[in-house]
């Protein structure tokens, strides 16, 4: 029996873009997965699909990250399945403007959706793994967070937030075989990228091109995987050399 057909992985935000391509990647490596979604029901059930016609286990599951409530609702149901042992808190959202212009609004859901998302849902699920002594919690962050961008303040900041985060729990777990990872995108083809400056960001990218949601998930699939053993805290650029 493949090892990881025991660790359940959730992740957040897996019915597009990145999110979808880092849960088929963990399929592929054979471990059951909850395929998380808010509002994209039928692209998440189709991805859900696929891994079970490829031999693999999937679970549909659904909720806003930044509320609290849902989230303990929906784990609860969750955790019925088998333990979860990795966790990705992929999903999240922008909403530009230069910062005098950026309404309470658009700060506050990009903020509570990528650091209350991280704590609604890591505060429940770290305990459980530690118990164990096994377990990988896996944070998207982005080079936004790391180098800033201009119009960005409201998704650096949580990206940067989501990067102390990350170093800080990673120390709090570190002995008790739970790591703690970011894994910081540059420009990664999905809708998110949609509206951005291409012209002006492109320039920016020593590889001269964007990325691929692949591209990502096979970072991510590395720290979940037992070959990860011994890295914790670190937050690894996957940008075409941006930083
Ligand atoms: P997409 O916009 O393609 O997908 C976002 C995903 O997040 C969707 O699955 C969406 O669900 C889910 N989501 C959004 N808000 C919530 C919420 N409140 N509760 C639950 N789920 C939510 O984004 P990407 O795939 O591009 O981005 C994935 C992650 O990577 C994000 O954290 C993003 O910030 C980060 N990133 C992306 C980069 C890029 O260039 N694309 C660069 C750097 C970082 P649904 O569709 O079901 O509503």
């Amino acid at each position: 029996m493949n090892q990881n057909s025991e660790k359940w992985a959730l992740v957040t935000g897996a019915s597009r873009g990145i999110g979808r391509a880092i849960a088929r990647s963990l399929a592929q490596q054979g471990h059951p997965i909850h395929v998380h979604y808010l509002s994209s029901e039928s692209s998440a059930a189709t991805l859900v699909e696929e891994i079970r016609v490829q031999g693999g286990k999937a679970e549909l599951c659904q909720f806003d990250v930044s509320q609290l409530e849902e989230v303990s609702m929906s784990l609860e149901k969750m955790q019925q399945h088998g333990r979860i042992s990795i966790l990705v808190n992929n999903a999240g959202i922008s909403k530009d403007g230069l910062l005098p212009a950026l309404q309470p609004a658009d700060w506050h859901q990009v903020t509570r959706t990528t650091l209350d998302g991280f704590y609604n849902l890591t505060h429940q699920l770290i305990m459980p793994m530690a118990r164990q002594r096994w377990g990988r919690i896996i944070n998207i962050s982005s080079v936004s967070g790391v180098l800033g961008n201009r119009g960005q303040t409201n998704y650096s900041a949580a990206k940067a937030g989501l990067i102390g985060a990350t170093k800080a729990l990673a120390r709090e777990f570190a002995q008790r075989g739970v790591t703690v990872n970011a894994v910081a995108p540059g420009l990664i083809e999905t809708d998110m990228l949609k509206n951005a400056p291409l012209d002006r960001l492109l320039p920016q990218v020593p590889m001269g091109r964007i990325g691929r949601p692949e591209e990502v998930a096979q970072v991510v699939r590395f720290l979940a995987s037992d070959e990860a053993s011994y890295v914790t805290g670190q937050v690894i650029g996957v940008d075409g050399g941006m930083t």
